[in-house]
């Protein structure tokens, strides 16, 4: 049992981790090979109602803390960080529409998230604004009751599996980020198409996509929130689903540490198990040390942003401790991954052990939601504003 954890919340870990080793890990390495989407997952997330965890119950959801979401999403990147990022994923589209959608878009859209018969994205990312949001070009142009979206976005996890997404264009060029709003696009809405699937390193499974829009009309019903909401909007998605891409370089970090710790008491050279070198003894104490310390941070930044964030206001301890969870736990996946794959030797470098496509699947989580120089930026900020 993990120290300050609730017995609720273990029940959690121990769903999850049941989930994980039955319906997710026997195919993780096939999916990974064949970079095709796991329906089997969102099968398994419907079933077992895990796609309901973090709706507020009120809209049929089981609402549990952000502490108990992330326990989760940790326990099936243990095995599978595609998987991971499924389950998270659905939460960061949901989200804008939980903090800044009416009554009327949450009634219509929030029990089919939950009940995983809609699947969520969220659209940011343009080819010439990455970690600079505020420089968005894709317009949104208000004619009549629709708004006329016309642009490109890259990269977008779910790109062409999901059916509702949370997308953000431009309605005011002068404003900067404060002529950024935010809209629900359904995925059959006319002059909406999918472009380049892209072919990645690692987390084969999770399709992530180019949208066009072209001529695109979406309802004035679908503005989330106010004209300009966008820029905030996504910030506070961000600062609430950063804590959950922690939890997956975590669970990946956990994973690559387990199967080292397994190996090296199987393996013999030089007439004894591995386990005996001392040089290698030191790796994984820095290895566990390293893992429970980035463990330990996203614990303590998911329960603050359970507690400061509720009423969905903007904190600056929010934002920092959201960023110093996912920088941690990412930079922890990539040197523990790496060193796990260093610890099998050749054949860590084989695709006959995960612990490569755990290596690979790591580096993704350095990457989106902010890039590691972004969370030191934003981290930096907050002592300094
Ligand atoms: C697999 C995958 C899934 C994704 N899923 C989504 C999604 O679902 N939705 C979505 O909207 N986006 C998504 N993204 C996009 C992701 O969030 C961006 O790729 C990321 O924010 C970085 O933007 P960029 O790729 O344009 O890099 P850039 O912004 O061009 O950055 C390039 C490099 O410059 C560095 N850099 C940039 N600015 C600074 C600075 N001021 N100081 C120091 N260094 C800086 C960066 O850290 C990086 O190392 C996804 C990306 C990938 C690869």
């Amino acid at each position: 049992m993990q120290f300050g954890l609730t017995q609720e919340q273990e029940m959690f870990r121990q769903m999850a981790a049941d989930v994980a080793k039955t319906a997710i890990a026997p195919k993780a390495a096939e999916v990974d090979q064949t970079g095709e989407f796991p329906w089997h997952v969102v099968d398994a997330y419907r079933q077992q109602d895990i796609y309901s965890l973090t709706v507020p119950e009120e809209y049929g959801g089981a609402g549990v803390d952000l502490l108990t979401f992330c326990i989760v999403v940790e326990e099936i990147a243990k095995v599978d960080a595609t998987a991971a990022i499924i389950l998270a994923v659905q939460e960061l589209g949901l989200l804008p529409i939980l903090l800044g959608g009416s009554e009327e878009q949450k009634r219509k859209y929030l029990p089919g998230f939950g009940s995983g018969e809609l699947i969520a994205a969220f659209g940011l990312t343009e080819p010439e604004a990455g970690s600079d949001v505020s420089s968005l070009k894709m317009k949104a142009v208000r004619k009549g009751d629709k708004y006329v979206l016309n642009g490109t976005k890259v990269f977008i996890t779910n790109g062409g599996i999901a059916d509702v997404y949370s997308i953000f264009a431009v309605t005011d060029s002068e404003a900067k980020h404060r002529g950024i709003s935010a809209f629900i696009v359904e995925k059959d809405t006319p002059g909406f198409s999918i472009g380049k699937i892209e072919d990645k390193m690692g987390i084969r499974g999770s399709q992530t996509a180019e949208l066009i829009f072209e001529n695109c009309e979406v309802p004035v019903e679908n503005l989330i929130g106010q004209e300009g909401d966008g820029f905030k909007l996504a910030m506070m998605t961000l600062d609430r689903t950063r804590p959950g891409v922690a939890a997956q370089a975590v669970g990946i970090a956990q994973g690559a540490f387990d199967y080292a710790v397994q190996y090296v008491q199987d393996r013999k050279q030089f007439g004894k198990p591995l386990a005996a070198f001392q040089g290698l003894q030191f790796m994984l104490a820095d290895m566990a040390t390293q893992i429970e310390s980035a463990r330990q941070l996203l614990y303590k930044a998911a329960s603050l942003i359970e507690a400061e964030g509720k009423d969905g206001k903007i904190s600056p301890y929010i934002n920092r401790y959201a960023a110093m969870a996912k920088l941690h736990a990412a930079e922890t996946a990539m040197k523990v991954t790496t060193d796990a794959v260093q610890i099998l030797g050749g054949y860590g470098y084989i695709k006959d052990h995960p612990v490569e496509r755990m290596m690979r699947d790591a580096k993704i989580t350095q990457i989106y939601e902010g890039t590691s120089q972004i969370q030191k930026i934003v981290i930096a900020r907050s002592y300094l504003d």
